[in-house]
């Protein structure tokens, strides 16, 4: 087939007119004929048979034909355009229509004596069967009908269905080349699809009264001019992926062989040995790093397995290479945390570290950019701040990007168009990535799996109690915490306001402090909840963190948590992610029926890290909803990553994995992940195929699918 260049609209419409059709067409996506092609059908109207205009009853959806009896604009109650139409055969009957917006030319072609046909639901009016905003145009007798139904396409404001039908129909008749078959007969055959052309013709057009079945299959998109499509869409972001992978292949990144010197002093200084499946992962990593092919990996093990170390040993083999690293991570907590544990387990060897977060002072930001850029310093530690404007990193050689799923895909891009093409990445993640997101948008990538836990891990036990029994666990935990134990206690998530959730994590604070203050002693004994009563009971220190606090503020107490002068710490959020101090043991989460699937597993996975037997609370409000339940049920029955992120893509959609709907960009818009795993292995085995026997076919079917669609496939 040939290689025709496409003219865009915005070249062929020379006129003003055309210009603004251009403008909107792009709004939807459409930039070239062969995208206006592929701007299918939402739903259809079945235009194709007229019921007469005695039987429009309400409740229907129908079109009807009547003589335009009496047209005029009544105030009462509202400003309207009042038409009414009677049954050119049977003057008795009538139907109103009714317009409450309207232009003049309305007012025109409804004429008095005009024949009209209009198209809507038709409902109960105080003067008998009426439409409101009806569709409408003028007719003759022997106007005939369409013989197809009538396809309804996602637009935007100010372009009419009408334009975009005719557009759409202009599109298909220019030029066969458009719909032309670009997969070999073979490979269509072999998987029972339908042609490229057929199906679109099919559903842009299909014929009216199908089968129920065949109805359904079309209106639920199962139909085999769908799966053509939707096959089709699967096949280009396959070919997408593997073309992006070759291109990485290509392209060259530093080759980090390492002296090891780095690596063996941090290996000597930590106070416990790697797992095998850290030594492993390591390995892999290590691999990855030496071969001058920029790496693309991601790390993936659940909460605690032990991914910062892994990291850490990685970043080092860079820096002994002569190269920058850079570890992002998506919270300015956990990322300050990472740095003060770097830059503990690296005093003394010789990196220099520069830390760098959003709220950073200026000076100290200063410092921090000039450090990185003179190259003094070889590692940056940071939030996305290490991804803005004024960063330079002159020798970055590899990014870590902790707890990646956190990022949206917009952010993704940033990160590429940072230059950091040329460099190794290392992706983490707690969240293991669900098969069919694996076999596409993940599918470029390399995966290292921690499957393996550290030593001495205990498991958390988990409870449900409801709300009303809180003086219990409140008195629980002040037990606990007399022996020894430290708590950390999660406000209620109040997604609508982050004031309103500050304020009760502000009350909640104040009223433990009271309930584990000096003189709780006596009102231990009061409630008898407190078994030795009447012996003097030491006041436990309760501390405050969340997302509002200064840094320094929020360090001060997280450190004077993990020293122990903190018993019991109050912590929006702000703790979700990969806070470590390991003598914390008793996890209570309030109002825990707010809260995700994915935010009660990481929540809890903040205890059952040191010696003590650790317990995790879930304080709910009752009634719970059937998903609350759902989920509450998931996370008391299981403790296994895996199997909560499985349940929770059930629950919640892929959607939310990738971060798209933060960036609001659909990412496909016809095949569906959970619904058509089938094709998106078809689709995977027909672009191996295809790039082995056809690669000028597979070049032809990504440009007719991407064009300009190419950057967010690859994010
Ligand atoms: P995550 O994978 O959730 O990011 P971390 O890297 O924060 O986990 O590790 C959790 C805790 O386990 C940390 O305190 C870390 O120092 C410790 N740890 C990591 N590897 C080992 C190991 N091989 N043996 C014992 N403790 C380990
Ligand atoms: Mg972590």
């Amino acid at each position: 087939m040939s290689d025709r260049p496409t003219a865009t609209h915005k070249e062929a419409g020379g006129s003003a007119r055309g210009a603004s059709l251009a403008d909107k067409l792009e709004r939807i996506g459409v930039l070239r004929d062969e995208d206006l092609v592929l701007h299918l059908p939402l739903r259809y109207e079945d235009h194709t048979r007229l019921v007469p205009l005695a039987r429009a009853r309400s409740g229907a959806t129908v079109q009807t034909e009547g003589v335009v009896a009496n047209v005029d604009i009544q105030y009462r109650p509202r400003r309207q355009l009042v038409c009414l139409l009677r049954d050119a055969e049977r003057g008795d009957a009538t139907l109103t229509l009714r317009f409450f917006s309207f232009y003049p030319s309305h007012q025109k072609a409804l004429a008095q004596g005009a024949r009209i046909r209009v198209y809507g639901d038709v409902r109960d009016g105080y003067f008998g069967p009426e439409i409101v905003h009806p569709q409408f145009r003028v007719v003759y007798e022997d106007t005939p009908l369409p013989d197809r139904l009538t396809p309804v396409y996602p637009t935007t404001a100010g372009l009419s269905q009408d334009v975009l039908r005719k557009a759409v129909e202009r599109a298909l008749a220019a030029d066969a080349a458009r719909t032309a078959e670009v997969l070999p007969a073979g490979l269509l055959r072999r998987r029972d699809l339908w042609s490229f052309d057929d199906a679109l013709r099919f559903l842009h057009a299909p014929p009216p009264r199908l089968s129920a079945a065949a109805q359904k299959a079309l209106d639920e998109r199962t139909h085999p001019a769908w799966t053509r499509i939707k096959f089709d869409e699967l096949l280009a972001q396959q070919l997408s992926l593997k073309a992006h992978r070759k291109a990485r292949a290509a392209r060259r990144a530093p080759v980090l062989t390492g002296t090891g010197a780095l690596t063996r002093a941090l290996l000597e200084r930590i106070p416990f040995r790697l797992t095998h499946a850290q030594e492993r992962v390591w390995q892999e990593i290590g691999h990855d790093l030496r071969r001058g092919i920029p790496m693309q990996r991601l790390l993936q093990g659940d909460v605690g397995s032990g991914k910062t170390i892994v990291a850490a040993l990685a970043a080092l083999q860079a820096i002994e290479s002569g190269k920058q690293v850079a570890f992002m991570a998506p919270t300015e907590i956990l990322a300050e945390q990472h740095y003060r544990k770097l830059q503990s387990w690296l005093s003394g060897v010789g990196v220099e570290i520069a830390w760098l977060s959003g709220s950073l002072p200026a000076k100290a930001r200063r410092k921090a950019l000039e450090s990185l850029e003179s190259g003094a310093a070889s590692f940056a530690i940071g939030t996305h701040a290490l991804f803005q404007e004024g960063v330079a990193l002159p020798r970055l050689g590899l990014a870590i990007i902790d707890e990646q799923h956190r990022f949206g895909v917009a952010q993704r891009l940033a990160l590429r168009d940072k230059g950091m093409t040329e460099a190794h990445q290392l992706m983490m993640s707690a969240t293991p990535i669900p098969r069919t997101l694996a076999m596409t948008f993940y599918a470029d990538l390399d995966v290292s799996v921690l499957d393996e836990m550290p030593p001495g891990r205990t498991l958390v036990s988990t409870r449900l109690v409801s709300q009303k029994r809180r003086a219990e666990i409140v008195a629980w935990v002040g037990k606990g915490c007399r022996e020894g134990r430290q708590a950390y206690w999660v406000c209620p998530l109040i997604e609508e306001s982050e004031k309103l959730e500050l304020q009760t994590a502000v009350a909640l604070h104040a009223e433990l402090t009271r309930a584990f203050g000096p003189r709780q002693a006596a009102a231990a004994d009061e409630s008898g909840t407190d078994s030795v009563s009447g012996c003097a009971v030491a006041p436990i220190a309760v501390g405050l963190v969340h997302g509002r606090m200064k840094p320094d503020e929020k360090a001060a107490t997280m450190d004077a948590f993990a020293r122990g002068d903190i018993g019991v710490l109050v912590a929006t959020t702000v703790i979700e992610v990969g806070v470590d101090v390991p003598n914390a043991s008793i996890m209570v989460i309030e109002h825990a029926e707010r809260f995700g699937l994915a935010q009660l597993h990481q929540l809890r996975g903040r205890v059952g890290r040191g010696a003590a037997e650790s317990s995790c609370v879930l304080l709910f409000e009752d009634p719970l909803t059937d998903t609350a339940k759902q989920r509450l049920k998931v996370i008391y029955e299981t403790t296994d990553g895996f199997e909560i992120a499985r349940q929770d893509l059930l629950i919640r959609g892929p959607g939310e994995f990738l971060g798209a709907r933060q960036a609001g960009v659909p990412l496909l818009r016809f095949a569906d992940l959970e619904r058509d795993v089938e094709l998106i292995e078809q689709a995977r085995d027909a672009a191996d195929e295809l790039l082995k026997s056809d690669p000028e076919a597979a070049r032809l079917h990504l440009d007719r699918w991407l064009g300009s669609r190419q950057a967010f496939i690859k994010a």
